[in-house]
């Protein structure tokens, strides 16, 4: 108050310029200088400005305010006005101003503080309410002056429709330039432009021919995928050019990836094509650019054939139709794939839990047939990383088979026959609602026809219109009835006993057709189809199944990990029980000869082998050879050599002699013996080791050569 009314006292006061304006209220507080200059700005007025913003420091002096009490703010020199977001000092500025430090606000144009209208608006605000004075080269203003504030106001806008001006002036440049295509832009490697401004091939030879490498293997393998790997298989690099920083236009040379070779292939011009506005930039509400791939149709410039390329603009446009299939193909969005042949039951419907990308099948060879895995390899493909997850498939669409069966019951279809049946409830009142509203349009229709009749027929003006009302009447009916027509037949699906004597037989039906071994792979794959959404699938120590079925009901199901291979082959249990018996007296390798020779197989229908004996073994925890003798009782060498008090070399030397007794225990000749009664060899001196020989020899031959003896 006490400012405002200094203001009118003072007036013609302090010095000549701005002669009401400048009170001492205002010269208590600082001057802020505010120093811009962007890029756009320089453009325009070249490198001048800068000095004449900072000669407004004289101005604000000359108005009274001491030199040390001016306060420059320059750290935006070099930043564009366009918004003030990213802009440091027009904040502080702005800052400065509402905390009432500001007396005056001194700046070259002042309208062009903020480019951006809505910042301009902001301060124009601020200084109005913490009453500071705005100076520039023109003059002084005060915001709370109605005349001055619509003056600032009006310079505001005018410098953002000049900013409109100035940048469609340049785009314009640029876009006739590239329309003719003489716009010069930065190449991709391979090609470069001459003295004269013309597009030609890079004449470093080893360049051009890594470029044309991609484009053979591309043509020969048919996938970017397979690029890559012949690429990494030979130890092939492939050239970038740099396109920022201290080494700018400098060809490095590294590894060639997927994406790189994916934008070769969309880039026209390796094709000899010209283009512009590939991309569209839009600022987003939080300030942020963000950046949008446009259609081919979209672009603003394409001119093929307007220089040399690698390929021609025919090979160029086959290229992206087939990289735009294989897309479809492998995309992310790849959606649920129609059944083909192959037993795995889930193929296009399972999902991995891990990443959430749709996980594809692949079979092995088995005894029995095709196994059906199902892979996770999305990552795998695009980035030569491991795969995601990798189950064996045989379980979970045994699993899923299960579920199907269980849901498939009589008393789950009760259920839905039920609902059916309430559903068909709601239907009747609606047919009775549908039935009114035909009345009501039969109505209308006869009372338009009487208002008709009743006119005069030589009031044509009367009759015209009348007659109108009418045929809209009548139309109105017929649409009326025709739709409650409709409607009628497609809720009258009234489930009579017969259709649900059919739809109870079919719950009995499904586990035959299921089960029938007539029922092909395809046609069981069309049931689930039918019957499930998706299954998602994670592998930890079991696998857990989230079976979606079509009307959104989940089931979770869990299967216990799953087994190696050769677990999976079921060994007959009489087997089993002559294998557990044997082991009493043979080693693994002995008990595979004997079941060979008694004409046995394994489960995978080959010969027993040792090492299977061993794995059978542990999944039947069926105790060793060895195991059964130490648990007889019976020594070591090193435990024998010490109950004779002798060596170990003594006592195979008479293991071999023939004068102690050993057991073969396990198929690498390990000798277990029987502990040493009364009548146990001594060492005698003098003796010859032939002459005490007292056991059989070809029964103590210590055979590292796994022959077997045995009973057949
Ligand atoms: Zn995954």
């Amino acid at each position: 108050m006490t400012e405002s009314m200094d203001r009118n006292t003072q007036s013609g006061g302090i010095l000549n310029l701005g002669p009401s304006k400048v009170t001492a209220a205002h010269l208590k507080r600082d001057a802020f200088l505010y120093v811009r200059q962007s890029t756009l700005h320089q453009v325009l007025q070249n490198t001048e400005s800068t000095q004449r913003q900072y000669a407004l420091q004289q101005r604000a002096v000359a108005l009274g305010w001491p030199m040390e009490r001016v306060q420059v703010i320059d750290c935006d020199l070099g930043h564009s006005g366009a918004s003030a977001l990213d802009r440091e000092g027009f904040q502080q500025l702005v800052a400065e101003v509402s905390l009432g430090h500001a007396g005056i606000v001194l700046g070259l144009e002042v309208s062009r503080l903020a480019r951006n209208s809505a910042d301009w608006q902001r301060l124009l605000e601020l200084c109005a309410l913490t009453d500071a004075l705005i100076l520039d080269e023109d003059g002084l203003y005060d915001c709370n002056d109605f005349n001055d504030r619509l003056l600032l106001g009006l310079k505001g806008t005018l410098s953002e429709a000049e900013l409109h001006f100035l940048r469609a002036r340049m785009r314009g440049g640029l876009l006739n330039k590239a329309r003719r295509g003489e716009l010069v832009s930065p190449l991709p490697v391979g090609l470069i432009y001459d003295e004269s401004r013309h597009v030609r091939f890079d004449p470093d030879q080893q360049v051009q021919q890594a470029v044309r490498l991609l484009f053979e293997t591309y043509r020969r393998t048919g996938a970017a995928h397979a690029t890559v790997m012949h690429f990494q298989r030979e130890g092939l690099r492939f050239p970038r050019r740099l396109h920022t920083g201290a080494q700018k236009g400098e060809l490095i040379w590294g590894e060639l990836s997927l994406s790189r070779v994916l934008q070769i292939l969309h880039n026209p011009r390796y094709a000899g094509a010209f283009f512009f506005g590939r991309t569209r930039t839009r600022t987003w509400p939080d300030g942020e650019k963000r950046t949008q791939r446009l259609p081919v149709e979209e672009w603003l410039v394409l001119i093929p054939n307007l220089h040399v390329g690698y390929i021609t603009w025919e090979e160029y446009q086959e290229n992206r139709r087939h990289l735009q299939e294989n897309a479809q193909a492998h995309g992310i969005d790849r959606r649920k794939s129609p059944p083909r042949e192959g037993p795995a039951l889930l193929q296009g419907l399972v999902v991995c839990g891990v990443c959430g990308l749709r996980m594809t099948v692949r079979y092995h060879v088995g005894q029995a047939g095709l196994y059906p895995d199902y892979v996770c390899q999305r990552a795998h493909i695009n980035r030569a990383s491991p795969l995601c997850q990798h189950m064996p498939g045989q379980a979970i669409d045994a699993a899923v088979s299960r579920l199907l069966l269980e849901s498939m019951t009589p008393i789950s279809l009760e259920v839905a026959l039920a609902v059916q049946q309430e559903i068909t409830a709601r239907q009747d009142e609606a047919d009775a609602l549908r039935a009114q509203q035909v009345t009501r349009a039969q109505y209308e229709a006869d009372l338009a026809a009487q208002r008709y009749r009743r006119v005069d027929p030589n009031n044509r003006l009367v009759a015209s219109t009348l007659e109108a009302e009418w045929n809209a009447a009548l139309r109105t009916l017929q649409e009326t009835q025709q739709e409650n027509e409709r409607f009628r037949q497609k809720g009258r699906l009234l489930i009579d006993d017969q259709v649900r004597a059919q739809v109870m037989a079919l719950s009995t039906d499904f586990p035959k057709v299921w089960n029938d071994p007539h029922t092909t792979d395809r046609d069981r794959k069309r049931l689930v189809h039918l019957l499930v959404e998706d299954v998602t699938l994670i592998k930890s120590h079991e696998i857990t199944l989230q079976v979606r079925l079509r009307g959104g009901a989940t089931h979770t199901l869990t299967i216990p990990e799953p087994q190696r291979s050769w677990q999976t082959w079921v060994t007959p249990p009489e087997v089993i029980q002559l294998i557990d018996t044997l082991l009493n007296e043979y080693t693994d390798a002995q008990v595979a000869t004997i079941l060979n020779e008694r004409g046995l197989h394994s489960g995978k229908g080959g010969a027993f082998q040792g090492h299977l004996i061993g794995n059978i073994r542990r999944s039947y925890g069926l105790k060793s050879r060895y195991e059964r003798l130490r648990e007889g009782g019976m020594l070591t060498v090193a435990e024998m050599a010490k109950a004779l008090q002798t060596g170990t070399g003594t006592v195979k030397e008479w293991l071999k002699t023939g004068l102690l007794h050993g057991y073969v225990s396990n198929d690498k000749g390990i000798y277990l013996f029987a502990p040493p009664g009364p009548d146990a060899p001594t060492k005698i001196q003098g003796r010859k080791l032939s002459k005490r020989r007292c056991f059989p020899a070809d029964e103590n031959i210590l055979d590292r050569s796994k022959e077997v003896q045995y009973e057949s």
